[in-house]
């Protein structure tokens, strides 16, 4: 099938002189305003390169931005009430947890924390939501999401190139770009004025996202109640997204002058903090109000038993967690899939939102040594470029894709192994042609990418009232269209941001009076 395409948002390619000139402009744009990062090549903490950014923004279709935007707080709701179901974390992770250690050592440190009873019932949730255009209408039409209408065939070639859009994943832990979500758009703002075309700014959404997040961080501060605690980001070891990290930093201390806040590793975390008989979480002489975690959600940060003790103990303090155990579970590949099987979304929904929500899941299969399981492989190895093998990771780089899917499943084979993955429908989106701008290479970079859109929510509550539940902002994400993965930091796409016009999908069709 050849992939359909989006317009750009003005009429490319530009002048070789034009560019020339823009891609310089641009590049220190971004440096001097803080769209950075630190080089992984050669790491110092005295330099920044720019983020690889899209020198213009990319068309997305508004109706679908707004969609995803609206359901927001929806999903927010469902993972707050995922995450306070026992009875569902412990059913849906328990083939996962018999063969994937660090999911299970998740777990038992959820297992250990409920038997004692939480002591801080309030969990922070700093989510993000990620999306794909889906342009393959076979993947629509005739579904759940798609119901109603048939497509004939002579509309087909009159239809705009994507049918809807399908969530990739909800990340619970560790969801950046809220800084470097922004800033693509005031980059891209300034590109186009620079090209006489700021009559196009209003195409460019709000976004607000930065605000959003640490206002959400605050106010779990302003709950936690005492004047001189501080807010603690756990960080990696070393912190190449070290711009994003920061920036949500100065930020919170533009909004709320009297909170401080600090930045420790969990090693640090294992080898000087203490639980006072209060359960107050201590690090170098400081009350800890808030824990927020920009590490912790893979193997490699947990070097020895002592970073898995801090956990525990971060789990136990009162302090309050973003996220918080159960929270982290919530979010894994798993938990998602399981959230797509046949009627568990109304466990935690109403009929008519959760038939909202299933519109937005594409496949998602158990690979357990099941029938179900035994179905999926077999469909998979049928048709492996149709899907994507994921295991309990995040944070990039982990999935397997096209023939490779094949190759696993065989090599798994009928092995309880297959439980620590999932299949997952794969999501085509459309193609469009556009400027990446890299710090590896010297001159732009005119191809075909993709783009994944990264949707901010905060939520604040304990397990029977959700004080706090709201959309705040976004992120797009794009990547060169024949790479399979698109994570920035992990060094695969590029910062981006959507620009808004109104398109008729193949599902969608705008009435014309
Ligand atoms: P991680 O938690 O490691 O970020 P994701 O599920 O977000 O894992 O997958 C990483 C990347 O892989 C995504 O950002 C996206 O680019 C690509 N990807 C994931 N799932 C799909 C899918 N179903 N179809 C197409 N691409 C996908
Ligand atoms: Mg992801």
């Amino acid at each position: 099938m050849e992939i359909p395409r989006l317009e750009p948002c003005i009429p490319l390619p530009l002048e070789d002189s034009v560019l020339e000139d823009l891609v310089d402009k641009a590049k220190d744009w971004a440096i001097m305003n803080g769209a950075g990062m630190r080089s992984k090549l050669k790491f110092s903490k005295n330099e920044l390169h720019f983020a690889p950014f899209m020198l213009l923004p990319s068309t997305f279709p508004k109706r679908e931005f707004e969609k995803a935007v609206a359901i927001q707080p929806i999903l927010n709701e469902l993972m707050h009430k995922v995450a306070h179901s026992y009875e569902f974390l412990s059913e849906s992770l328990k083939s996962t947890i018999e063969v994937d250690d660090f999911t299970k050592r998740l777990f038992q440190i959820y297992e250990t924390v409920r038997k004692e009873g939480f002591t801080q019932p309030i969990s922070l949730g700093l989510i993000r939501s990620d999306l794909m255009l889906e342009s393959d209408p076979e993947t629509c039409i005739g579904k759940e999401c798609c119901p109603k209408i048939a497509v004939k065939e002579q509309d087909k070639v009159l239809c705009n190139p994507y049918c809807c859009w399908k969530q990739v994943e909800v990340n619970t832990i560790a969801s950046g770009f809220g800084w470097l979500g922004p800033a693509s758009r005031v980059i891209q703002r300034y590109v186009l004025q620079e090209l006489g075309h700021a009559d196009l700014l209003p195409h460019l959404p709000e976004n607000n996202a930065l605000q959003g997040l640490c206002g959400g961080m605050i106010e779990a501060w302003k709950l936690y109640g005492k004047p001189e605690s501080v807010i603690l980001f756990v960080v990696e070891d070393i912190t190449y997204n070290i711009c994003d990290q920061r920036f949500h930093e100065f930020e919170i201390r533009k909004m709320e002058p009297k909170v401080r806040v600090i930045r420790r590793t969990l090693t640090d975390l294992g080898k000087r903090s203490t639980l006072t008989e209060e359960k107050i979480l201590m690090i170098d002489g400081l009350e800890v109000a808030v824990v927020y975690y920009r590490s912790g959600y893979a193997p490699t940060q947990y070097h020895s038993e002592l970073e898995w003790e801090a956990r525990l103990k971060v789990e136990r303090s009162l302090s309050i967690k973003c996220p918080s155990i159960q929270y982290h579970l919530a979010g894994t590949k798993r938990v998602q899939q399981a959230l797509a099987s046949p009627a568990v979304l109304e466990r935690f929904l109403d009929s008519s939102v959760a038939a909202s929500v299933r519109e937005i899941f594409t496949g998602l299969y158990t690979l357990d040594l099941s029938d179900e399981g035994n179905a999926a492989v077999e469909m998979a190895l049928k048709n492996p470029t149709h899907y994507v093998l994921k295991p309990q990771r995040e944070g990039g780089g982990n999935n397997v894709y096209g023939e490779e899917v094949k190759l696993m499943l065989e090599k798994m084979g009928n092995s309880n192994e297959r439980s620590a993955w999932i299949l997952m429908e794969r999501i085509i989106p459309p193609v469009q042609r556009c400027y990446l701008i890299h710090p590896n290479s010297d001159t732009p970079v005119y191809t075909d990418v993709v783009s994944e859109l990264g949707i901010f929510g905060v939520i604040i509550g304990d397990e029977k009232v959700i004080l706090k539940n709201s959309q705040v902002g976004h992120m797009l994400r794009t990547k060169v269209a024949t790479a399979n993965e698109g994570g920035v930091a992990a060094g695969y796409g590029a910062l981006d941001s959507p620009f808004l016009v109104e398109m008729k999908s193949c599902c969608h069709p705008i009435i014309q009076n």
